[in-house]
């Protein structure tokens, strides 16, 4: 899509509340440099307050939308709200009035008419309903409003990429409308809330709490139609550090782009998304690594190899995958155990505890430079199969095994998720001795040091933990999407 907000950016809107005028004035000028427009909500202020809106738009000094969302309620209540919305728009200065679509409003919309201010028709819906119906009947209440002059304007929850999607499909339906906002709530729907220029929404909205965030770290308001947009794709994905990381680079090496959090429980309707939205990088984690890669046009030899990826880049023609966590991994390794380079790997020995997706890349990464490996896996038969494929020996995380580490290894590669929450504490190879070796390295980062780096330490062996691998195959990711070196 390459509709824009006005000026080419996106715009922030401050939704705030506060029981007092003097309140909303301060909350605004706290957020001044990070906002473009402000939210009322007069339903949240003090009766007794009321009497003091009338001088807000101009103590404001940004434009304002006036919102009052009492609960639908007949007679007195109605009556008294249409008064005071008809009396604040007469009053002057506001530049939006937002009114529930399913309520007539006749007399406000018409007091809004004569004093030029804008009549937003809006649409909440927490359940997430209204994804549920088609692209088309989305599209025609989007017209149906914008004929009518009015802003349409909705938030809905996203319970779901397939939810998404189907606004992000809503959205290119109705890319000639340039007046609306469409926004999905919760975590899936976190795309289209930060990429809400990208989607032709006039504005996304920002909390008090959140707005310098928006326009710091993801750069939103210097957002324009050619503006590279990459993401982290997994479920859950909302602990992940990757935007904070790739963010801050891409800032301190004064590069343009804005990389966010999508949270996916399904691939192919995130791969469309993308597509539809522009965006051009992905990094891939938990649970779609072997997903992505059936649904790409090109793999790269070693992402085949591996049967994962973790990175896809959107070339013209398509969509590649590449997998840079085996040569994260092995980045951090040479040095460790003290070596000048990868190639003095040759020839070492090691056990490789797990044969999960990590593992699957630590495992090529060391085949591919020659070292001896053991693999113990609780599943003994994906040891055996992953072992086969590289020419190492196998057993099961268990006992029995000590045999085949009985001439010793030089360093243990640790794989597994035993050691991090939920299972923070336990180490999944008590039953071994790290004495004898030089490193133990634990693909794990959070604990620091794991029970099994812990051990190890005390037993007078060197240890790393993963962290390195993921600042690495993070630093490749950012020169495969920028084609910059990332930052020190
Ligand atoms: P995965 O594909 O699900 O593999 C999980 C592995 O852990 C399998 O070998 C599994 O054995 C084993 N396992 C799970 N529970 C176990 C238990 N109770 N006892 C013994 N073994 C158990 O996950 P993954 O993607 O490989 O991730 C594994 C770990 O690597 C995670 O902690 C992750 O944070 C870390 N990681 C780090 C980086 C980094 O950049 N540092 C990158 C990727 C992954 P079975 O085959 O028997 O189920």
């Amino acid at each position: 899509m390459t509709s824009e907000g006005p000026g080419g950016a996106t715009r922030i809107c401050l939704r705030l509340s506060s029981p007092t005028v003097k309140g909303i004035l301060a909350l605004i000028e706290h957020c001044r440099a990070y906002a473009d427009l402000a939210e009322i909500r007069i339903d949240l202020l003090e009766p007794e307050e009321r009497k003091n809106l009338a001088a807000l738009p101009e103590a404001a000094g940004i434009p304002l939308i006036l919102s009052a969302r009492w609960p639908a309620g007949a007679g007195e209540l109605e009556t008294e709200r249409t008064q005071l919305l008809t009396n604040l728009l007469d009053s002057g200065g506001w530049a939006y009035v937002d009114l529930e679509d399913n309520r007539s409003m006749d007399r406000v919309a018409d007091a809004a008419r004569s004093n030029r201010v804008r009549t937003i028709r809006s649409r909440f819906d927490f359940h997430g309903t209204l994804l549920d119906g088609t692209v088309g009947e989305l599209a025609a209440w989007i017209r149906s409003v914008a004929a009518q002059g009015d802003l349409p304007k909705l938030e809905t929850l996203c319970t779901g990429s397939r939810q998404l999607l189907t606004l992000v499909r809503a959205a290119l339906a109705t890319q000639d409308i340039r007046d609306k906002v469409l926004l999905g709530l919760g975590e899936y729907g976190a795309a289209s809330r930060l990429l809400s220029g990208r989607l032709g929404s006039l504005w996304t909205y920002g909390s008090p709490e959140d707005i310098r965030t928006l326009d710091i770290l993801y750069r939103l308001r210097e957002f324009t139609h050619d503006t590279p947009v990459y993401a982290v794709v997994g479920n859950p994905v909302a602990h992940s550090r990757s935007p904070t990381i790739h963010n801050t680079w891409l800032r301190e090496a004064g590069l343009p782009g804005t990389y966010i959090a999508m949270r996916t429980d399904d691939a192919a309707a995130m791969l469309e998304i993308c597509d539809i939205i522009g965006i051009t990088g992905l990094s891939v984690t938990v649970p779609h690594k072997e997903t992505v890669l059936s649904l790409c046009d090109y793999s790269g030899h070693l992402a085949r190899k591996i049967g994962a990826a973790n990175t896809l880049l959107r070339a013209g023609d398509g969509w590649r995958a590449r997998n840079t966590d085996a040569a994260g991994f092995l980045a951090p390794l040479a040095g460790a155990l003290g070596l000048d380079s990868a190639e003095q790997l040759r020839g070492k020995k090691a056990l490789v505890i797990g044969a999960g997706g990590a593992a699957r890349a630590a495992v090529w990464a060391m085949a591919d430079v020659g070292v001896d490996m053991v693999i113990l896996n609780r599943t003994a038969d994906k040891a055996r199969r992953l072992a086969r494929q590289v020419g190492a020996k196998w057993g099961p995380l268990a006992p029995e095994s000590q045999s085949l580490l009985a001439d010793g290894v030089d360093f243990a590669v640790q794989t597994t998720s035993v050691g991090m929450h939920p299972k923070e504490g336990e180490d999944p190879i008590p039953w071994w001795n790290p004495s004898d070796c030089t490193l133990v390295y634990d693909l794990i980062y959070r604990p620091e040091k794991t029970r099994l780096l812990l051990r190890a330490e005390a037993a007078g062996t060197a240890v790393i933990n993963g962290a390195l691998m993921l600042e690495h195959q993070a630093r490749l990711q950012f020169e495969l999407f920028t084609g910059h070196p990332a930052p020190d």
